[in-house]
């Protein structure tokens, strides 16, 4: 019987696999010089630190979650995202104890019950970041300034970067009951989701993607109007830093993100050569988030990096490389086996790709095989070259061939 994976989840395969883990290895790379560690948390919580976390009048929260009772009737959820999760790690460890700043990356697969479609799946992979202790600008715009330079760094220069302040718990009030009043108006016109969202997250509206809905709030209030003191400064020192580190980004007031811990920053990075689903890293400020879940209050921010939707734009760009050995060792008789055997783990041990024969098949035959695997190299070892100690190499792509002393392969090969 044959076996289907499910709906939105998909297998990452060679040679793919090598995009996405050339990605991860600059993440890893590039974070380290800013002082991110790696944290790994487990991809099943308990359901109420997404509920605590991202809020209940969420999407994610409302409709996408993987929740169900585990064999000891605890509600438990399949991580639908990372900051949940490592909020409860800093502060059940707590990590508010160490210096401060905590910095932490994480890398990982997230599951959201979505409809599946291009750029969307069930589980998807997000590489993460999230600094804890600082309320000042310059961590808004390090993490911005780290986030650019990692998408440079692997090819991506072209992104747009959206950024906005969705204020505080001492401004956004004003601005929630301003909109309550523009929208009222016309509430009834509104798709089905926002008329719900006019009464648990009015703010999301102003995200809906629905057209309809688009054309409605036309000359809604924008929060820059509504700014407290502090969020309004906070926000234009972190504008004049990527400025004067000339960082192109776009403001857009309707940023508003489909997460509830977010104050002040947000921001998002959008391409436009992946259709509908656009955007491949957001992030922002959550400064109340550690206090919410029992901890000291701590400002924080972080963003999320979706690495299916990045490898789609790298796939674009260029070809992906096969790997392929650097010695396919052809034998033939027994004896000649087991001494291709030895060379192979000999090679190997030296850190070069090398493949056997695996039992007696013609000379032929194996000689096909280092071809299909693209092998660069064939050796070959019959009774012959036993005897003598000086083995046959061909190079397989220039057609070239010669002798090499069997105490000498290694060398021979690592320097090729
Ligand atoms: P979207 O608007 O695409 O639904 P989101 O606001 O739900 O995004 P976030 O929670 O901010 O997404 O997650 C950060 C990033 O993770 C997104 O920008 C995107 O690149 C990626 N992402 C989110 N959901 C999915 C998914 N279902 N499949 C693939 N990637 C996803
Ligand atoms: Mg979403």
């Amino acid at each position: 019987m044959k076996h289907n994976g499910l709906k939105g989840m998909e297998d990452i395969l060679p040679p793919d696999i090598a995009v996405w883990q050339s990605v991860e290895s600059s993440a890893r790379e590039i974070f380290g010089r800013y002082g991110f560690q790696e944290i790994r948390v487990p991809i099943l919580e308990s359901t109420d630190i997404f509920i605590r976390g991202i809020g209940e009048a969420t999407d994610i929260v409302e409709k996408e979650m993987y929740t169900f009772m585990d064999k000891g009737n605890r509600s438990v959820s399949m991580r639908p995202e990372g900051t949940a999760p490592v909020v409860r790690s800093y502060v059940e460890k707590n990590l508010h104890t160490m210096p401060s700043p905590q910095k932490y990356f994480y890398s990982g697969p997230m599951f959201r019950y979505e409809r599946p479609q291009k750029g969307r799946f069930r589980q998807f992979y997000q590489i993460g970041a999230e600094a804890f202790g600082i309320a000042a600008a310059s961590m808004d715009a390090e993490l911005i300034i780290m986030l650019k330079n990692l998408l440079e760094a692997i090819g991506l220069s072209d992104l747009n970067f959206e950024i906005n302040s969705i204020g505080c718990a001492a401004c956004r009030p004003a601005y929630r009951s301003a909109l309550l009043d523009f929208f009222g108006d016309r509430r009834s016109e509104y798709c089905p989701d926002c008329q719900r969202r006019y009464e648990t997250n009015p703010l999301r509206i102003l995200d809906c993607k629905v057209p309809q809905c688009g054309q409605l709030r036309q000359g809604a209030p924008t929060v820059a109007g509504y700014l407290c003191e502090d969020c309004r400064t906070h926000f234009d020192e972190v504008l004049a830093i990527l400025n004067s580190f000339r960082i192109p980004h776009t403001l857009n007031p309707n940023l508003v993100r489909g997460l509830d811990y977010y104050t002040k920053t947000t921001f998002e990075v959008t391409s436009e050569h992946l259709g509908a689903q656009k955007a491949v890293a957001a992030g922002g400020r959550y400064d109340k988030l550690v206090e919410d879940f029992g901890g000291p209050a701590t400002p924080a921010i972080g963003f999320a990096m979706g690495m299916e939707r990045i490898v789609t734009l790298l796939k674009e760009r260029s070809e992906i490389k096969q790997r392929a050995p650097k010695v396919f060792v052809a034998t033939l008789g027994k004896e000649a086996e087991l001494e291709g055997f030895r060379i192979v783990e000999t090679l190997r041990a030296q850190g070069v790709w090398a493949e056997q024969s695996y039992g007696s098949a013609s000379l032929k035959s194996q000689l096909r095989r280092a071809d299909r695997l693209s092998s660069e190299f064939a050796l070959i070892i019959g009774e012959n070259e036993l005897r003598s100690g000086k083995l046959q190499w061909k190079d397989l792509k220039k057609s070239e061939q010669g002798e090499v002393a069997a105490a000498d392969v290694v060398s021979f090969f690592q320097s090729e």
